[in-house]
């Protein structure tokens, strides 16, 4: 390659586009992506530096205007080359154009006026917030009393998690601050948004499963030979503390940790944790955090001021000095996956990035992936297990209920006989439980009893949803219209709902119990910052018996007081039409089935579906992991999807359907044209299962191989004829090994 593109500025707004420099002969070979360069810039050609962010053969404009580049700066590798060595992989690995894969790694600095935080601080010591939190206890102010038992664990608290994750309403602030209790301290620089006194007294004592695990993998740390490791433990086997005993470890050895939670699961106790282990080493991402908020956290790490990063997928792109491990939590969850170019899995990334600095990847789950799974089998990943739950408490008792029975039985409502039974029994022994209902997107459709016309919207292929009955609208691109009370295609009157949401439930529940008190938990009650945090922290402090909800509520949260899971259609999950759906459903009713019996009380799990004999219901039933995972592994490899095999969806949109519909043919054309050791297999081009999106029409082709680089060809092969033939207003994504169909 003769010239290097050279991006000059990377802390700018927008990435800049990058020059090109021509490489002169005595730095050929040393050169490569990420690499540090000194450049003349502009008419003085005054030395500037920047990073080399590709490679070319040919520029098309005059070669003889192309400055050289000056030098390599050959000091210790900074990191955001290293980062741009990452866009690089990702770029290639995932298809997306080099700025794109730039502004997903970088942390993009953002002008922002530097908000004013308020914090809400203790002015009394340990001794009597507690006594001033038991009064409020006493006098059932249950906000109050949550506040000051936070503030006997850490003296400050950022005021907006005081309103947020901890629920406590502005008044009840302001009402303490005028009894002495707190202050309002206003600053303007970020700060940590909790400061914790560290716990000095010792970590629990690691049981000797936990023990081996840290050892092995820190022996392995020694012998200067980490690698990738799978801890499958259910959820309280102690999973949490292996992790903080080995970034212990590495601390000590002076190197910084990663840890990927969910967002979901970063949850006040959950932070609370690695804060009173790590003191304020520990920094929090979420996606909550403003571009500067972001980047201030990013310089925090990259100056050495903290050392544990912990948050969702984009916290992988810390860019610490010194790298000892990544750990990613929950490594099952879709969320790893990036929905937007470049979709790259963070899984994935995780080990390149680990395997440059030279650090180990853990990743832990209650239900491992496929993916991972496999791996594990294959020796690629080392396999632990832990089987043991630590809190104690028994495991629910877990009944299938065949829902066709019901019907047989004349039994045409929601709950099952069995499930009315226990909701009763619960109600009256004054118990908690969760009602879930897995169903992925919202309340029912609409359409004509009749003639089975169903209501659509008329810029998406999907059909409206009924809200509060006066109103439909439509999901994907916020379309709204009146309620339709005459078929447009007969004229019959006979058009309704189709009733199935939590909405629904909701209704159902109270006619049936009128004396529950129930919360409800799904898209649209969670519209706000932080209705996902007060809903929950209600049901905690019992201020409702039943918890109802979308699989929100089954994802790592622990309420030791309820005893009873009903899970209600076990099968709507499954009808997904994708291949991953029974691999979903069995996670997903896997953690249901764990959410019942983690007090002192027994728990039961009622599961009702009309398919009591899937290997996906009758696994998780049982709690097996390892028999689902050979069944659904033979699946896979009948069929060729992922893991079996590797798979490359490419999804095209535009505004016209017959161009888009000719695009899509001539890509396949050209693919067709290229050779390969062993052809890949077609499927499409087809339409969409979201066939038109607010007005943009969607199309599909998917490639199966067993290689992952062919994929990568044919990836490579369509940018090239996107790039020549410069289709107007047509759009090509890549997603290799898609967790969502498109
Ligand atoms: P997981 O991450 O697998 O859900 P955790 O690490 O959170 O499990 O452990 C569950 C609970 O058990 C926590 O309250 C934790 O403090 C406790 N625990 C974990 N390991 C031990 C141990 N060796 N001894 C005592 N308690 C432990
Ligand atoms: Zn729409
Ligand atoms: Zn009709």
């Amino acid at each position: 390659m003769s010239y290097a593109q050279v991006i000059v500025d990377i802390s700018h707004e927008n990435v800049d586009r990058p020059f090109s420099y021509r490489i002169p002969e005595e730095l050929k070979g040393q050169i490569s992506a990420g690499s540090k360069v000194e450049v003349p810039f502009g008419k003085g050609n005054r030395l500037i530096t920047g990073y080399v962010v590709g490679f070319c053969d040919k520029v098309d404009y005059d070669e003889s205007k192309i400055k050289d580049i000056a030098s390599i700066c050959n000091k210790s590798v900074s990191p955001e080359e290293k980062l741009i060595g990452i866009a690089s992989f990702i770029k290639e690995k995932y298809g997306s154009t080099m700025i794109t894969a730039l502004k997903t790694v970088l942390p993009v600095k953002k002008v922002t006026k530097a908000l004013e935080k308020k914090s809400v601080i203790a002015l009394k010591d340990e001794a009597e917030l507690l006594e001033a939190a038991a009064v409020a206890e006493r006098k059932s102010q249950r906000a109050k009393a949550r506040l000051l038992y936070a503030l006997c664990e850490s003296p400050r608290i950022d005021y907006s998690l005081v309103i947020g994750k901890l629920n406590v309403s502005a008044q009840t602030v302001l009402s303490m601050e005028k009894q002495g209790l707190i202050e309002l301290e206003k600053e303007r620089s970020y700060r940590n948004p909790v400061s914790f006194r560290k716990d000095e007294s010792e970590p629990v004592r690691l049981s000797q499963h936990q023990q081996y695990i840290v050892h092995e993998i820190n022996k392995d740390y020694q012998e200067g030979n980490p690698g990738v490791y799978l801890i499958h433990g259910i959820t309280g086997s102690g999973k949490t503390e292996v992790y903080m005993e080995l970034i212990a470890k590495r601390l000590e050895q002076g190197q910084q940790a990663i840890l990927l939670i969910p967002e979901i699961s970063l949850t006040y106790q959950n932070v609370v944790r690695f804060y009173k282990r790590f003191g304020d080493k520990v920094s929090i991402m979420h996606s909550r955090l403003s571009q500067g908020e972001r980047f201030d956290q990013f310089e925090r790490a990259r100056k050495g001021e903290v050392s544990i990063m912990i948050g969702p997928r984009s916290a992988l792109f810390t860019p610490f000095s010194n790298l000892g491990i990544i750990i990613i939590d929950e490594e099952h969850e879709a969320t790893y996956k990036s929905e937007t170019m470049p979709k790259y899995h963070a899984r994935e990334v995780a080990q390149e990035i680990a395997s440059r600095a030279g650090g180990a990847v853990v990743l832990g789950s209650a239900t491992p992936s496929l993916e991972s799974y496999t791996k594990a089998k294959n020796g690629e990943y080392r396999l632990f297990t832990l089987k043991e739950r630590l809190t104690g408490g028994t495991l629910a008792n877990v009944n299938i209920v065949d829902l066709r029975e019901e019907l047989k039985a004349g039994n045409r409502s929601i709950f099952s006989r069995r499930l009315k039974e226990l909701i009763e029994d619960r109600l009256e022994k004054g118990e908690q439980m969760m009602l879930f209902l897995n169903r992925r997107g919202y309340a029912g459709f609409v359409s004509c009893r009749n003639c089975g016309e169903v209501i659509k919207c008329p810029h998406c292929d999907v059909s409206l949803s009924e809200h509060r009955g006066d109103k439909l609208m439509c999901h994907y691109c916020g379309y709204e219209q009146p309620a339709v009370k005459i078929c447009p295609a007969c004229g019959s009157n006979k058009v309704a709902g189709f009733k199935a949401g939590t909405q629904q439930i909701e209704e159902a529940i109270h006619k049936q119990f009128p004396e529950a008190v129930v919360l409800r938990m799904d898209a649209d009650t969670t519209k706000h910052k932080d209705d996902y945090e007060t809903i929950l922290s209600k049901f905690a402090n019992k201020e409702a018996d039943i918890l109802l909800g979308t699989q929100m509520i089954v994802k790592g949260h622990d309420f030791p007081g309820v005893t009873l899971m009903g899970i209600l259609a076990a099968d709507l999950s499954l009808s997904d039409n994708d291949f991953r759906s029974a691999e979903r459903t069995f996670q997903l009713l896997t953690q249901a089935a764990g959410r019942a019996g983690r007090g002192e009380l027994p728990g039961e799990v009622i599961i009702q579906t009309y398919q009591p004999e899937h290997y996906a219901v009758t696994h998780a039933a049982a709690q097996d992991y390892e028999n689902f995972y050979e069944e659904e592994f033979l699946y896979r490899e009948f069929l060729m999807y992922p893991p079996a095999a590797n798979m490359l969806a490419v999804q095209l949109t535009g505004p016209y359907e017959g161009v888009l519909d000719k695009l899509a043919e001539r890509l396949a054309e050209e693919v067709k044209k290229m050779d390969f050791a062993a052809a890949p297999i077609q499927i499409g081009p087809a339409k969409a299962s979201l066939g038109k999106k607010s007005d943009l029409y969607r199309r599909v082709i998917y490639y199966k191989h067993k290689d992952y680089d062919e994929l990568v060809r044919i990836k490579d092969r369509m940018e090239e004829c996107i790039r020549i033939w410069e289709p107007k207003k047509e759009m090509i994504q890549f997603d290799f090994n898609p967790m969502n169909t498109f």
